[in-house]
């Protein structure tokens, strides 16, 4: 294991938010399965990607070891910013793409979810959207995803200010 995905890792434990499964499997035998939080790039089980160490994406802000779970949370509303800017994001519930603007017409605005159950995952999903959601997460389970690397992308360029300001995430009830 790389040594940012080994700081990465200890630091998401720090904070609880890794989950583990204890299986047995020939030949290994009693082995344990860590899972980091995951962000959803759209609704399908195969669109969830690990997410990335602020340091892989060059960030010029407060590195992750100073970091609170605010401070990341930060970093991942910059990070998913950029992802739908380049038309990487869509809804984790009707699979539109998610689009960039701050004046979209009603039914384009969107969202960015934290859920923290056994399944720890961002996601960007519709208003509208939001409600069916809750029944689709409910009971998903991290280990039975076919999780992908988070497709790289470059926040170096963000001024300190930006590295800063809190998001306006939501939150599912
Ligand atoms: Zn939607």
């Amino acid at each position: 294991m790389d040594t940012a995905l080994a700081e990465l890792r200890e630091w998401f434990d720090r904070e609880g938010l890794t989950r583990r499964l204890i299986e047995y499997s020939e030949p290994e035998g009693i082995i344990e399965r860590v899972c980091i939080p995951l962000i959803a790039l759209g609704p399908g089980d195969g669109d969830f990607v690990a997410a990335p160490h602020p340091v892989t994406c060059g960030w010029p802000g407060a590195p992750l070891t100073a970091m609170t779970l605010e401070d990341y949370n930060v970093f991942l509303f910059r990070w998913l910013e950029a992802a739908v800017h380049l038309g990487l994001v869509r809804c984790a519930h009707c699979g539109k793409r998610i689009l960039d603007g701050d004046d979209l017409p009603d039914p384009d605005t969107w969202d960015a979810i934290f859920i923290e159950k056994e399944l720890v995952a961002w996601m960007l999903v519709h208003f509208d959207c939001k409600r069916w959601l809750a029944k689709k997460l409910k009971g998903m389970q991290p280990f039975d995803l076919p999780v992908r690397p988070a497709p790289h992308i470059d926040l170096s360029a963000l001024t300190p200010g930006e590295t800063e300001r809190r998001p306006d995430a939501g939150t599912l009830d």
